[in-house]
């Protein structure tokens, strides 16, 4: 295939390797390359040029499967960058990123918004496999917001144990049940100003609802989206709602929910936030933050999460997209 012979010649992991090695000489072949390449503005960002590349060396290859195959970009620090170029960089890794995760859907098992609605609350602390192994006895007892509007707090406790903060979950779900059974009738309201209202339900929450179960546009600021938008540069803000508004700013409304989809399913399987697998990252042309992870492609491989690694996902009743790419569901609570 196309892709493993240019893997062969891609080389960003031994430049990085051989300028861990000779810092000098990478400062020096950096800065060659940044001069030959960079005509219209001269660079004079010191860090690009002392500490690392600002992004991988052209012709770097898309090493995980599913991604297209050679991307060759101009190396421009992306301090240079205009509002153009940024807006083009920026949609161009979310359409780089359709293609390594053309499966990506939410992470939580759910039929219909109630579930959802719960499942991201329980999901706080805690990853969506133990919620998604939680569940299901949850809803199997307590399918409907009146049902666990009235349950007994104790037993909704011991099945929501295994989800970690249980009392504090506990409350969380019965009083936005409440809400939902007094102020609207039971459903679970498709607009943002009235999901924000319900007990423990904050933007983020809102916004995995209304995309996810209602088709509402909207863009998910959880940890992996923070992380990764920062190390992207396409933007420097910390705060979760200027985030989310300089983010959407990039992309028509349209891309919001993917896009959230694949920026998390990215920060998941491939850019963590310890140990970025960069050596088998397919946007490494596109990412200022190259060589901040693990470069050399074998190890890096190595680093790559669920579905990317072999491993099963975190859905225990996953999309048939996801097993038609060769996705395997998660085990039941206890089983592995
Ligand atoms: S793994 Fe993350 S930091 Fe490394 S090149 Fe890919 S996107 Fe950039």
């Amino acid at each position: 295939m196309k892709k493993s012979a240019a893997a062969k010649k891609a080389t960003p992991a031994k430049k990085a390797v051989a300028a861990k090695k000779a810092p000098a000489k990478k400062a020096a072949a950096v800065k060659k390359v940044t001069a030959k390449k960079v005509t219209a503005k001269k660079v004079t960002t010191k860090k690009a040029i002392t500490k690392k590349p600002a992004i991988a060396p052209e012709k770097v290859t898309a090493a995980v499967k599913g991604a297209s195959t050679v991307k060759t970009v101009t190396p421009k620090p992306p301090t240079a960058e205009s509002r153009a170029a940024l807006v083009r960089r920026a949609r161009r890794i979310n359409r780089e990123l359709a293609e390594v995760f053309p499966y990506a859907h939410p992470e939580l098992d759910f039929d219909n918004p109630f579930q959802l609605l719960v499942a991201t609350v329980l999901s706080a602390q805690t990853t969506d496999l133990r919620v998604n192994q939680t569940t299901p006895a949850l809803f199997t007892k307590y399918p409907t917001p009146e049902d666990l509007a009235a349950a007994n707090p104790e037993e909704v406790e011991e099945i929501l144990r295994p989800c970690g903060f249980f009392r504090a979950k506990t409350k969380s779900v019965m009083g936005l049940s409440k809400s939902l059974v007094e102020n609207h009738g039971g459903e679970v309201p498709g607009r943002l100003e009235d999901l924000v209202k319900l007990p423990g339900v904050g933007r983020k929450t809102a916004f995995v609802v209304l995309g996810n179960a209602y088709g509402r546009p909207g863009i998910t600021v959880d940890t992996h989206f923070q992380r990764l938008v920062r190390r992207w540069q396409w933007t420097e803000q910390t705060d979760p709602d200027k985030i989310e508004a300089e983010i959407g700013a990039l992309f028509p409304k349209s891309d919001w929910t993917d896009l959230s989809h694949h920026v998390i399913w990215h920060g998941r399987r491939i850019c963590h936030a310890r140990k970025p697998a960069c050596g088998a990252c397919p946007i490494a042309p596109l990412c200022p933050a190259y060589g901040e992870g693990e470069t050399d492609p074998e190890k890096a491989k190595k680093l790559l999460k669920y579905e990317k690694g072999g491993f099963p996902g975190q859905r225990l009743k996953p999309p048939q997209s996801y097993l038609d790419a060769g996705g395997k569901p998660a085990p039941p609570l206890g089983a592995g």
